[in-house]
Order: C-alpha cells, then structure tokens, then sequence
C-alpha cells in the first residue's frame, strides 16, 4: 500500500501529515494558518499536502474538516471559520487535484474514532467524546460503531440546545452549549463580569482568554474558577442528557480547555453525578481526558483513510 496523507483542518491551523501503511508515527508533518491573505485556502492546502507528501504516489487522503458537513460526498455545507468554503465539495476537489480517492470526515467525529480505537476509549464499545475549544464538538460510538445519522449530521452536542433564552452561539442561534461552555464563551462571561465590576487577578489583563482564566483560577483566583465550574456545569448537564439518550461508558473528553487543571473536569463530573436520571448510569462510568491531544484529528483522518472511508 502507498502512503496516505492525513489531514486536520482547524479554527487556526490545517496539519498534515504523511503515514505508512505500518505506522501511527508520520514520516513527515508540516502545518499552515488556516487564515492568510497569501492565496486562497484551498489553493494553500495542496501547497502543503505537495510539500509533505515529496514526491511520493499516494494510497488516499483523509481530511478531519470542520463541520457541519455531508461525510458522504465530503462537501463541506458551512464552516463557521472557514467565510469562503460554503457549499465547498472539499472531497471531489481534492481527489480531482490529486488522483486518489478522498475521504472527508467532522472533525469531532474523527477525534472520537481516534480516542476510541487508539486512546483513552479502547477497549469500549459505547464512547461518548467532547472536545471543548474555541468551540465545543462532539462524536459518539455506539455498538462500536461511529454515529452519522440519516444526513450524516449527528453528535453535534455543541448545539445541544440548553436554554433558547439563552446567550448567542457562534451558529447564531440561542442558548446552545458552545455558547456557555467553550472557551471563547469562558473568557466572554469573564470579560463581562469584571465590566460589571468584579475583582479578579484578571482585571487588568488586555485580553482574557480562557487559557488565562483556567491558569488564574489554579492561581486560587475564585472568580476564574467560578467560571471553570459555571462552564463545567453546563457540560455535565449536557453529558447527563447524552447520558440518558445513549447509555455511554466512558465519557472522553479532549480540546485545549481541558488540558489546564482539575478544577473543570471536576466540576463536570458533579454536574454528572448531579443530573441523570438514576445513578446505575454511574456505575463503571469513566469521566475522562482525551490521551492523543492535538493530533487526535489528523490520526482519526489515517484511520478514515485506511478504512477506505466510513461504513454508511
Ligand atoms: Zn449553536
């Protein structure tokens, strides 16, 4: 078998990487910013999968892209980071330019075929993954088997709706999780309490992030880690109801936010405990950190690839 080259396409940066057919180890890597005003994306994407591929034939291509998207024909429907890809048939235009066959996954989807077949979620069959980041994603495996429903469009848990009187979400609609829990709304409800008058070791900051917040709030800062426990909260009101619809057991949970510190992950763990419905949903349930970190997307595009796309 050729090589295969795995993409991961993020808010920031598109990754990719070329792999063997033996191994999870890349024989070369290389990343650009997702945004520039060199050329435009897609123009720049083959730039970088030319300059780590070498030369070399390839097998296929696996791109972990963000969604909402068809992973059946790999047209991405609207990136919300990505302005000039709507409608964008990333698929077809990759195999066009390449001459290989294309497979386009979500990538939260991809995360959590990774986590569950090469990290924290081995050995489980129904595995429910978020990653919270500048937004929140969600895949989820049921039966040992990856979940897309009816329009490939399922586990899009950062739009669980919490409360439609709720804050503004990055989609534009109301009260979705993304809009309390990711850390983009970590650093906006900070923000907004220190306007209102709060103190905080933050205070005189130029810009919160909620990297910051999660770094204070190890600090002993108590208005950064009330709001690590206001968004932990809502993230284990919204595993608690993926609780009860689907019965996982083990929760994985991966993105920047929750690399920083136990006060989050402890807080959603209450916020569990607290909601479902009866606690034998407890019982052997594993409240748990993603083990691959960054580069859970691009190994999710390998093993998509190396499937020879999903079995839909
Ligand atoms: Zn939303």
């Amino acid at each position: 078998m050729r090589p295969i080259i795995a993409v991961d396409i993020g808010g920031t940066h598109v990754r990719a990487a070329l792999y063997s057919e033996a191994t999870d180890t890349p024989m070369s890597r290389a990343e650009i910013a997702t945004h520039s005003q060199d050329a435009d994306l897609f123009s720049r994407l083959c730039d970088l999968i030319e300059q780590v591929r070498v030369e070399r034939a390839l097998e296929s291509i696996g791109v972990a892209a963000p969604g909402p998207l068809d992973p059946r024909s790999g047209t991405i429907l609207r990136a919300p980071n990505i302005q000039e890809w709507i409608e964008f048939p990333l698929g077809s235009r990759l195999t066009e330019r390449f001459g290989v066959s294309t497979y386009v996954d979500n990538d939260a989807n991809l995360a959590a075929l990774a986590e569950w077949r090469l990290g924290a979620g081995r050995g489980h069959s129904d595995v429910l993954y978020l990653t919270v980041g500048t937004g929140v994603g969600g895949g989820l495996i049921l039966n040992g088997q990856l979940i897309h429903g009816s329009h490939g469009l399922a586990a899009e848990f950062g739009h669980m709706l919490i409360d439609p009187a709720g804050p503004q979400c990055s989609c534009g609609k109301h009260g979705h999780l993304e809009s309390y829990a990711s850390g983009t709304a970590i650093a906006a409800h900070v923000r907004r309490l220190l306007e209102e008058g709060a103190t905080s070791s933050l205070q005189d900051m130029q810009e919160i992030t909620s990297s910051a917040v999660a770094e204070a709030a190890q600090e002993g800062d108590e208005l950064s880690r009330r709001a690590l426990e206001r968004a932990g909260h809502y993230l284990g009101i919204a595993i608690s109801n993926c609780c009860m619809s689907f019965d996982p057991s083990v929760v994985i949970l991966g993105g920047g936010v929750l690399g920083s510190g136990e006060i989050l992950l402890q807080s959603i763990r209450r916020s569990v405990v607290a909601h479902v419905l009866h606690p034998r949903y407890l019982e052997g349930l594993e409240i748990t950190r993603g083990t691959l970190g960054d580069d859970a997307g691009l190994l999710g595009a390998l093993l998509l690839a190396r499937a020879g796309g999903h079995d839909m």
